[in-house]
């Protein structure tokens, strides 16, 4: 009798001890985060971002009152201000670069491009980063005049503006990565400033999980007649752009055509949205950006990083690059009265939770490789890391955009799936957190024969 209770505690025990086993699969203080971004504040600084008249580039830096002078040193005030409210866990600093007529022809005269960086130092991996970005700049209906009004509410003082909402919020918070909030110039004259941060960035030897680019995250009536506060993109080229002729090759026999590391930077934000924002339709564009436009998540790439460009789904082409004036009935100009607050609160909170997860998450394995040529199960192993709690593998059909299927295998490094034969489907394995905060999913990076 005393035997039998004894097992039955004891089976009980088990259970409960296996069921703790596994990560978490929910963190409230998500739920925290979307709930504490305020439409308010973002209006306020949008308010005062166009209120500048001017932020091209080569506007006055000498007035208190206009010009892109006066926005950066409103944007690194704002950034000491939530920084004070932390005990000073924000380093805001000024990164610079001189650009020249020599370098391009929207370069009217010399002058430093300026950004503004405030860095939230990781406790355990301070030196490895994931990046949110707006612009300080704007632009009138050319990229040259510098004296012209450019409010340039929505390009880009919304997404400027969500970046030093969503410090505010996430500076309540430690993370074990460190976050990068930035504001960046030198957009409209050719993405000078993401050029000189990307650089900076090879230089100091950081290590960037991505950037999340935002770049017009106010408005929700679009030039085709759509009207949608729900919907918005993200946008991700396939395959890094300086990847090796080796890398090239190897693809056309093992695949990973639309599953580089930006891609699956997309995915990560699209799926994290979906479980936690399931009220906000989340488009993954398969493009680098727009049809023949660009955005400062493109110097990240060009040097290998990932990064993704969020931004509204309904563009309005009369509210971007006009002057304000009235032709033909048309109200054209980038103001104030066209920004929706609680649209760019939302979005703002979109990269906010993205940033939690991705700084609460352990490092992804370096090292992935897979098996399984001519055999009934798909093998897979990988590198370990520090501070993961286990690994998860993701495998889905070959047309499909996302991770599909999946398996929590534990604290392994490798699998078999038995009865998955590796031809029809891509496979790719995360790292996962005791908080259940994953790393991005990385796609086999070597062959297991
Ligand atoms: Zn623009």
């Amino acid at each position: 009798m005393k035997l039998k209770f004894t097992l039955v505690f004891l089976s009980c025990f088990g259970a409960l001890f296996a069921q703790n086993n596994v990560p978490s699969e929910t963190d409230l203080r998500i739920y925290d985060i979307i709930d504490a971004v305020s439409a308010d504040r973002i209006e306020q600084d949008v308010r005062t971002l166009a209120g500048f008249g001017t932020r091209n580039t080569f506007s006055d830096t000498l007035s208190d009152t206009r010009g892109i002078g006066a926005a950066r040193r409103f944007i690194k005030e704002e950034f000491d201000k939530t920084s004070a409210k932390c005990g000073d866990c924000l380093e805001v600093f000024y990164q610079k670069d001189l650009v020249t007529p020599e370098m391009g022809s929207r370069i009217p005269k010399e002058t430093y491009v300026v950004n503004v960086v405030a860095i939230q130092r990781g406790t355990k991996y301070p030196n490895r980063f994931i990046i949110m970005s707006g612009d300080i700049d704007s632009r009138a209906s050319s990229a040259t005049d510098f004296t012209t009004d450019a409010p340039g509410a929505n390009d880009n003082a919304s997404g400027m503006a969500g970046t030093m909402e969503a410090a505010r919020v996430l500076s309540k918070y430690k993370f074990e990565n460190s976050i990068i909030y930035v504001g960046l110039s030198g957009e409209e004259q050719g993405l000078f400033g993401g050029k000189g941060l990307a650089e900076y960035a090879v230089k100091k030897g950081w290590d960037i999980i991505g950037i999340l680019n935002n770049d017009m995250i106010g408005n929700i009536t679009g030039v085709d007649g759509v009207v949608s506060n729900r919907d918005f993109r993200i946008f991700s080229e396939p395959v890094p752009a300086n990847e090796t002729e080796r890398q090239r090759n190897a693809r056309r026999f093992y695949g990973g055509e639309v599953d580089g590391n930006s891609r699956q930077l997309a995915r990560y934000i699209h799926k994290n949205v979906e479980k936690y924002m399931p009220e906000m339709n989340p488009m993954m564009i398969y493009r680098l950006d727009r049809f023949g436009r660009g955005g400062h998540h493109r110097p990240f790439n060009d040097l290998g990083f990932a990064g993704v460009r969020i931004m509204e789904a309904h563009e309005n082409y009369t509210q971007q690059h006009q002057d304000i004036r009235t032709e033909d009935g048309i109200a054209y100009g980038d103001v104030v009265e066209h920004v929706n607050f609680s649209y760019a609160a939302k979005l703002t909170a979109v990269n906010a939770i993205n940033l939690a997860s991705l700084a609460w998450a352990p490092p992804a394995p370096e090292t992935v490789k897979i098996g399984g040529i001519v055999e009934a199960d798909a093998k897979l192993a990988w590198s370990k890391v520090d501070g993961a709690f286990g690994y998860k593998v993701y495998w889905r059909d070959t047309t499909s955009p996302t991770w599909d299927h999946s398996r929590y295998v534990g604290d392994v490094s490798e699998i078999t799936l038995d009865g998955i034969v590796i031809d029809n489907s891509f496979f790719g394995v995360s790292a996962v957190g005791a908080n259940g905060h994953e790393s991005p999913v990385v796609f086999p990076n070597a062959i297991m024969r």
